[in-house]
């Protein structure tokens, strides 16, 4: 099975899970594809081990799809933001988690362990751009996100020439767009990315304004200067309301922590823009389930009250059926933005 049909959205199953769900509860929510983290996964299971194993899906026993991030983002979440946590130089990314042993990752790593993952789409390693960087901090990201991108391109042809990967049986590849909110930045890595070439494009960095807002303007950048037979991916969105708004401009790749972690406390999606807290005392005696317009598991068998009660037992049941709920509500946005 190759990935082809799009727009596509993939929940967060970092280090090889979706918290409280196994493998067969998440296939009940028809989702066709996981988010596994590069960087979480090579720490904690190393090249070697995942080669034994035959890849990520053997090991967790999933039929669906697999996107590999490429630990860039977490360059930006973890030592960006505090700089003990890690360096990051030309070569790759040093990372020091506390307590644990130090974690060296190049963009030829991030591609060969992806690779040994079996990702149906691998992304390249990119330098972070900080939000708050001058224009001259933000360049000198861009100028490493280009220059990463040039080496992990040549890794995964090296790699797929090894493994005489004919060209449909290779993962798809993505460059990661980098530069803040300088939209000329933003422009001028799109137009370098493209001359090394790739399936899509991503819009990296964070995507939240000083105001709070979510950058639009960026994503539109990307859209705009990118060519259509590019696949676009906006990285770690989203929202119903910011997933449908990137569609329209011409995204079809997400991949969120949202349903999952908010479904753990306890918050349904029930409309794009509202969701509703099971864990409030007014749900005790609420008899509907949480959506009449859901045929998932959760809904077809469960009320508001019976889940509330879980809740209040904080039980792993409770996380459980909400997260089954959320998923369940995000295909059928994608099945709703396919038709
Ligand atoms: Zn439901």
């Amino acid at each position: 099975m190759k990935l082809s049909e799009f727009p596509v959205f993939f929940p967060d199953a970092t280090r090889g899970l979706i918290k409280s769900l196994d493998t067969s509860d998440i296939e009940s929510t028809k989702t066709q594809g996981l988010l596994v983290n590069t960087y979480h996964l090579y720490k904690d299971l190393g090249i070697k081990f995942i080669k034994e194993k035959g890849g990520i899906k053997k090991f967790m026993n999933w039929k669906g799809f697999v996107i590999s991030d490429s630990g860039g983002f977490q360059v930006g979440s973890l030592i960006k933001m505090n700089p003990t946590k890690g360096h990051v130089s030309n070569n790759g990314v040093l990372f020091k988690p506390e307590g644990e042993k130090q974690v060296m990752l190049t963009p030829e790593k991030s591609i060969e362990f992806q690779m040994e993952l079996g990702s149906d789409m691998v992304v390249v390693l990119d330098d972070f751009t900080d939000p708050k960087a001058t224009h001259e901090e933000a360049k000198i990201s861009v100028e490493r996100t280009i220059n990463w991108a040039r080496r992990s391109k040549h890794e995964f042809e090296k790699i797929c020439s090894q493994k005489q990967l004919a060209v449909d049986h290779r993962p798809l590849i993505i460059g990661v767009v980098q530069g803040g909110y300088y939209q000329d930045l933003r422009k001028y890595c799109i137009e370098n990315l493209l001359k090394i070439g790739f399936d899509g494009l991503g819009y990296g960095g964070w995507p939240i304004n000083d105001n709070n807002t979510f950058d639009y303007e960026s994503a539109k950048t990307i859209a705009d200067n990118t060519p259509k037979n590019y696949l676009l991916y906006g990285l770690g969105v989203g929202k119903p309301t910011q997933i449908i708004k990137l569609f329209k401009m011409g995204y079809s790749i997400f991949d969120c922590v949202l349903p999952t972690r908010d479904a753990r406390h306890g918050r349904a999606c029930i409309t794009n823009t509202k969701t509703l807290d099971l864990t409030k005392g007014k749900m005790k005696d609420d008899d509907n389930p949480i959506s009449t317009a859901c045929d998932c598991l959760t809904c077809t068998r469960y009320t508001r009250s019976y889940i509330n009660h879980l809740f209040k037992l904080k039980d792993f049941t409770a996380g459980r059926l909400v997260t089954i709920h959320n998923l369940r509500f995000y295909s059928m946005l994608i099945e709703k933005l396919r038709a």
